[in-house]
């Protein structure tokens, strides 16, 4: 069995934000040389996330209006932001949306359904922010 590992940045020029990181993630698969195996994608901060989903701009509208509706963004909104921060909206943005995806690789590809891309959901952007790429197999 082999391993490679390689950390995609991101800095959102908005606060919140969903990007396609399909592309990166392939890119990865193919630099990892693995023909068989399982891909793992991980945000590496609590309020940010990796999901997947369909790359369709009313959609990602509607993930953004139905997070805002179950987490407001609002500094006197949340208990954590007692501590003095701003950002317990993304906490629970982050929560809702997910932290990873496992994706399966098959000759040497993403093993997607017709419409699968993954995404980064960025809830507290506008700095450096790390995503881990895992992928074992042989
Ligand atoms: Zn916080």
């Amino acid at each position: 069995m082999r391993s490679y590992t390689e950390y995609l940045v991101f800095n959102t020029t908005k606060r919140q934000e969903f990007s396609n990181i399909t592309d990166q993630v392939e890119a990865a698969v193919i630099k990892s040389g693995i023909k068989e195996g399982i891909c793992l994608v991980n945000a590496m901060h609590i309020t940010s996330s990796v999901f997947i989903n369909d790359d369709e701009s009313g959609l990602h509208k509607d993930f953004a209006l139905w997070v805002e509706k179950l987490a407001p963004y609002g500094k006197d909104k949340y208990q954590h932001n007692l501590t003095g921060e701003d950002n317990g909206d993304a906490h629970l943005k982050r929560t809702i949306m997910g932290r990873e995806v496992v994706c399966a690789i098959t000759n040497g590809k993403l093993d997607f359904g017709p419409w699968e891309q993954i995404f980064y959901g960025e809830f507290d952007g506008q700095r450096k922010k790390r995503v881990l790429v895992k992928i074992i197999g042989e």
